[in-house]
């Protein structure tokens, strides 16, 4: 088979049990694309040898008639997750060189299922950002460009290495985190489907944290069956995260059958800020158009709270975030100074060499909004603020079953174009953020392109632990938008 690469992850999956194709092609086709694109910049680490050794232990099983749900598909893995025994960055220089001695829930539930390690995917550092331009290695170069023009662009962050790489065939499909948007606004700057699931979905163990009470894992994948398909298999209840859930794992892919007709369709008014480019406005209304022709009944809903979660988000989690990167000290992993003359100087400096403007900031904020005399008026107010938001959500959804909005309030814009404005860069997650304060799960579809050929998300929201309700209705987008577009291979 010439071109594997272009299989979807569940035509490879079936290819490969159908013994049409090895897991040791499919694994060398992709190594092969992953070597042209050095230029994407989308991987930290390639793990070619142990790529092929996973690959032929896959065909020994596949060939027994035996394997998981994933038998031999390849995959990336965002440099967030502890793989054991390969190196674990979070793109940070803090964490040179340290190679965990075990490995993440999610990562081993894939490779329970058979599934393969290409690699580890470049992202923002500790997954803050929206550009993957915070990356001690480096920007990750979007796939896409715009019409006429080479100007770089950005694939979003903190997923931008896990998006490039479904978009540009470096992998089947990609594993992510989303704490503000992560995993969506990446995948509504790629063509790609981006799900963050309900909080508690994936385990978070071994994933190195940024917000623990926001972050999640799950998919970026190239449509939405194969993001359910890696749901499924990256999904489950561990005992080691105090906040997963203990409920069985559905069958998301046999939900994508289901029709959408009665559905009900949230369209809330809060959604529509100043200054969105009227191509997003466009978008969103022939969104509302396709699923109404699906069957579905659209209510307008108002989420007046809207306007207070970037605020909270920015309180919340650099809170977070300080608390969870106090233990990078340089004492027992990662990088230390050799500037130091006593155990004081030892930590400041190490911290100070070890991470990077934008980490910085957040620890700097995080810690000013968790100091005695400050606690109340910020942290406090943000967490009550937070669990307001929450209520109004589930108010919404007594009236309606999905809300639909867009993914992101711009399509890619070029590296270097935000860089400057931290706040500006803030506002990216403007559509995003809510549904990490509120737990609830989330998708972005592909849904077309704006005048310049970039692509442009749709987000779907979702009662907590709705994702099969919401993978029906993410199918049906997917179906009438048709999008198929595919960025010019100008890497290759
Ligand atoms: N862009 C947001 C931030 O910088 C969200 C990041 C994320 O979801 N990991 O915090």
């Amino acid at each position: 088979m010439s071109d594997i690469t272009n299989l979807t992850l569940a035509d490879l999956r079936d290819a490969l049990k159908a013994r049409k194709v090895s897991s040791l092609e499919a694994t060398d086709a992709y190594l092969s694309n992953i070597e042209k694109a050095k230029s994407l910049n989308a991987f930290i680490s390639v793990t070619a040898d142990k790529a092929r050794e996973m690959a032929k232990a896959s065909d020994a099983k596949l060939a027994k008639g035996e394997g998981g749900a994933i038998e031999g598909v390849p995959l990336g893995i965002k440099d967030l997750f502890c793989t054991q025994e390969v190196l674990t960055t979070a793109a940070s220089h803090i964490l040179d060189g340290f190679k965990p001695t075990y490995e993440s829930t999610v990562t081993s539930n894939l490779w329970r299922d058979g599934a393969v390690m290409l690699g580890k995917l470049n992202m923002d550092e500790f997954a803050m950002g929206s550009s993957n331009e915070t990356s001690y290695y480096g920007p990750v170069v979007n796939p896409w460009r715009a019409k006429g023009e080479n100007r770089q662009l950005t694939p979003g962050g903190s997923s931008g290495g896990s998006s490039a790489s479904v978009a540009a065939h470096l992998c089947a499909a990609a594993t992510a985190t989303d704490t503000g948007g992560s995993i969506r606004q990446p995948a509504s700057l790629t063509a790609t489907v981006g799900v963050k699931p309900t909080y508690g979905r994936c385990s978070r163990w071994g994933i190195v944290a940024f917000a623990s009470s926001l972050d999640q894992a799950g998919p970026i994948a190239r449509d939405v069956r194969d993001s359910a398909i890696m749901l499924r298999s990256m999904a489950g209840y561990d005992p080691k995260d105090s906040t997963s859930v203990n409920r069985p794992v559905p069958d998301y892919e046999a939900a994508l059958g289901g029709s959408v007709k009665g559905l009900k369709i949230g369209v809330p008014k809060e959604y529509r800020i100043d200054g969105m480019p009227a191509e997003i406005e466009k978008l969103w209304a022939q969104g509302v158009s396709w699923l109404k022709d699906a069957g579905c009944e659209i209510v307008d809903i108002s989420l007046p709270l809207t306007k207070y979660a970037l605020p909270v988000y920015y309180i919340v989690a650099p809170a977070e975030a300080s608390s969870n990167l106090a233990r990078y000290d340089g004492i027992r992993y990662g990088y230390r100074t050799k500037n130091y003359k006593d155990i004081v100087s030892l930590y400041e400096n190490t911290r100070g060499e070890g991470f990077g403007a934008e980490v910085k900031r957040r620890i700097l904020i995080g810690t000013y909004v968790l100091s005695a005399g400050y606690y109340d008026a910020y942290y406090i107010r943000a967490q009550k603020v937070r669990k307001k938001i929450f209520d109004e959500f589930l108010d919404a959804f007594k009236q309606v079953d999905l809300i639909l909005t867009p993914s992101s309030p711009s399509a890619a814009f070029g590296l270097g174009e935000m860089t400057d404005d931290p706040v500006q860069m803030y506002l990216n997650d403007v559509f995003t953020v809510t549904a990490n304060l509120a737990g609830l799960p989330g998708v972005s579809v592909p849904a077309g392109v704006d005048a310049k050929g970039l692509p442009l998300g749709l987000q779907l929201l979702a009662r907590p632990f709705e994702e099969e309700t919401m993978f029906k209705g993410a199918m049906a987008i997917e179906k009438a938008a048709g999008f198929n577009a595919r960025p010019d291979e100008w890497w290759a």
